[in-house]
This record gives structure tokens, sequence and C-alpha cells, in this order.
């Protein structure tokens, strides 16, 4: 039997006059998903976009699996297409569900019908079909309280629909529809989940990542690539700046009181961060710190890093427990990334016996005693950026 997907998503509905963009824009993501797998059409009626396609050979259930990740989409499910004539709805209800409904102990039997010409009404093709199916299984009873099965009979313009198996969607609101935000990427598990959150409410990530070689190899920048590059099939495509941080690290060490480096490192890295975003049309930053894991996030401390922010900085992990984190990112398959053991510039250099409770004054001068405008001036200018392409 032909089938079809069905999108219905989730908040936008409830958008007013924008909620055209929202769709269109769902929509381009929507294909774009779709396009390696080949030709899919589109359609979008009442708060649900139809994926047909007349290609014989297309693959439903690898159009499934990749629009699960697309931000927007509430729920999805697979229809049965069948002609709009009740017994042919209920002969292809019994062979399309069979499955389903040869298992299942309760359903129950909705209809929608948008086409009024249909001469049936909704309650009539709920209890005609309702009676049928009892009858052909005799497994099944009706419970319109809390069935494990809901039928869905949808009759549209050209066909009816029926689908019983609803899968969750990705959830959130279109990637794109809320701006673009600078992803302050490390190798570690909290950042590319911090991307994949402010992603799921419709931001576009751009990402900067920080190097200082010969302290930190190849290999982890490679690993920070390839963490994006699993992002980009939530996010799209994400401009990468991998930023030269040595001679900055360098200065700090040589400058600067110890228990004060890794404040004063994080500062420098917000404001290099910040000129990017500037310069990429970003709103804001996001980062994956989560308050009290480690020294530099202590309140104070982030006090002292937020006092050189100009722009908004999200950290969706703020409030999250470790084990949370990690939950999110085994199921966006960044774990295993993760956990590779490769060096990141944030543990050069690291003091002894951090400070924990710095006053943004205290920062300050330890900061100034050098002037690292020059500095951030050549690491902004010598930024290499690289598209990392869904
Ligand atoms: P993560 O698991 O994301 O590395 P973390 O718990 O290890 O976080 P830190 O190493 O203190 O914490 O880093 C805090 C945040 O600073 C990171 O979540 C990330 O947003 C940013 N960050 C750390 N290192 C880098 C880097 N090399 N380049 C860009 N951003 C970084
Ligand atoms: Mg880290």
């Amino acid at each position: 039997m032909k089938e079809i997907i069905l999108a219905k998503y989730g908040e936008i509905a409830l958008k007013g006059l924008n909620k055209n963009t929202f769709e269109n824009l769902l929509m381009k993501n929507m294909k774009r998903r779709l396009e390696p797998l080949g030709k899919f059409e589109l359609d979008r009626q009442q708060s649900t976009i139809y994926v047909d396609s007349q290609d014989e050979n297309a693959d439903f259930d690898a159009a499934l699996e990749k629009l699960r990740t697309v931000f927007g989409i509430a729920a999805l499910c697979k229809a049965g297409v069948m002609e709009k004539d009740f017994e042919k709805i209920c002969e292809g209800t019994y062979s399309y569900l069979e499955d389903t409904l040869s298992y299942a102990r309760t359903f129950k039997v909705e209809a929608k019908r948008a086409d009024k010409r249909f001469p049936m009404k909704s309650p009539e093709i709920c209890a005609e079909l309702g009676g049928r199916l009892l009858e052909k299984f005799p497994n099944l009873s009706v419970d319109v309280k809390n069935p494990e099965v809901t039928v869905t009979v949808e009759i549209r313009d050209t066909n009816a629909y029926v689908h019983a198996v609803k899968i969750q969607g990705a959830g959130g609101l279109p990637v794109g529809s809320s701006g673009k935000a600078m992803l302050l990427v490390s190798g570690g598990i909290d950042s590319p989940v911090a991307g994949y959150m402010m992603a799921k409410r419709g931001i576009h990530i751009s990402a900067v990542h920080f190097v200082s070689p010969p302290y930190t190899s190849e290999r982890a920048r490679i690993k920070v690539e390839q963490l994006c590059e699993k992002l980009t099939g939530y996010c799209g495509n994400i401009a990468f700046f991998c930023v030269p941080f040595t001679e900055i690290q360098e200065a700090i060490k040589d400058n600067c009181p110890e228990e004060y480096f890794t404040i004063i490192m994080r500062r420098l890295m917000m404001e290099i961060a910040q000129r990017l975003a500037d310069r990429d049309e970003c709103l804001a930053l996001i980062t994956g710190e989560s308050v009290g894991q480690v020294a530099s996030q202590t309140l104070k401390a982030i006090a002292c890093t937020d006092a050189v922010c100009r722009m908004p900085v999200f950290r969706p992990c703020i409030g999250m427990d470790k084990t949370e984190i990690i939950e999110i990112s085994r199921k966006i398959d960044t774990f295993d990334i993760s956990i590779q053991p490769y060096e990141d510039c944030c543990t050069v250099f690291t003091p002894k016996h951090p400070k924990t409770k710095p006053t943004v004054e205290e920062i300050e001068n330890a900061q100034n005693s050098f002037d690292f405008s020059k500095m951030v001036d050549k690491a902004v200018e010598e930024t290499e950026i690289k598209l990392i392409k869904f």
C-alpha cells in the first residue's frame, strides 16, 4: 500500500501572524534533511505537513528517521493512503494496520473529515469502522479514554489517510527561526549538548573553538570538528571558527598571578568569541557551563567571566547534573566522541589552586598587568573559518 508521512508541529501551531514564516522554514529544513534520500514532496494543511513521494522506491523508513531530528516537529507517523470510499477504507485499514491491531487489546477510532463532501460524518465513521474492527479482530475491545491504539482516519481532498502509530518528534522550533548564536565548543561532553539544546529553540548555531598548539594537538581539533559534524544532523550547516590561542595563554602564564589563570583565559575567550559573533551576525554566545562543576563555574567565577560580555550568554546546562547532560549526549550521539582522551586548551597551564571566589575587581587588577588587546586582535585576525556541512 502506498504510504506517506505526516509530520505534526507543536508550538508553531500556536504562533499568530508569524506562523507562515515558521512553517516555511520548517518545510525548508525538512526538505534539506530529505534531499539525500530522493525526491519528496511536502504539502501543509492544518498544522500537519504531508510528506509524499512519487518515487516507487522512496524509503519512508529512512525518511522517518531523518525527520525525527528536525526541530519544530512534535510527532510523526506513517499513514496508509486509501481511496475515499468507506469500504475501501475498511479493507485498507485491516491490511495496513493488521500487525498493530492483531496484538493490541484496546483501541478507539478517531476521524477527521476535512473534506466535508464525504458522505459520512466523523462520529459515523468512528462508530462504523470501530464496529468493523471489533468483528475483524476479536482480541480488541473499545476503550475511548485510554486506548492502547488510536486508529485515526483523515479524509482529505484527494485521499483518505489511516494511521495508528505516532512517534515522538524532536520538538522545539525550526532552526533559524530564533536567529543565530555562537557556541563555544570544546571537546568535552557539555558544550555539544548546550549547542543542541539552543538549536532546539530555533537558534542557528555557529561554533568557535580555541586551540593552543603545540599544547593541544591536531587530533584534538579534529575531534571537535567531528562533534560539530554530529550536531549538523540537528542544526544544519555550522560555520566553524578555529582561534589560535597559544600566544595569549603563554602571555597569561607569564604575566598574571597563577590562581587567576583560568578566569582570565575565559574572559579573553569571551571577548574573542564576541568579536567573531559580531562578524558572523550572531546575537548571543552559548557555553556548556554548569554551576559548581569546576572552579571556573562557581557563581563568582561566572560573574567575573560575564563582566566582559556585552551580549547574552546562554548556558542551557547550567542547572543540570552531569548525568543528565550525559543522557542527552548519548541521545544525540556525541558522547562517544566526547570521551576520547584529547587535550583541551582549558587544561593547559591550569593553576594548582584556582581561586573559586574571585571578585571582578581582583580579576581586573590581575588581568590589567598586561595589555592583551593586540594579541586579541591578532587572534581574531588569524582565526580560520570553515563550513561544516550537514
Ligand atoms: P565541556 O564539557 O563543554 O568541555 P567543561 O565542563 O569541561 O565543559 P570547561 O572546560 O570549564 O568545562 O569549559 C566550560 C565551557 O567553556 C565549555 O562548555 C565551552 O563552552 C567553553 N570552552 C572550553 N574549552 C573551550 C575551547 N577550547 N574552545 C571553545 N570553547 C571552550
Ligand atoms: Mg572542557
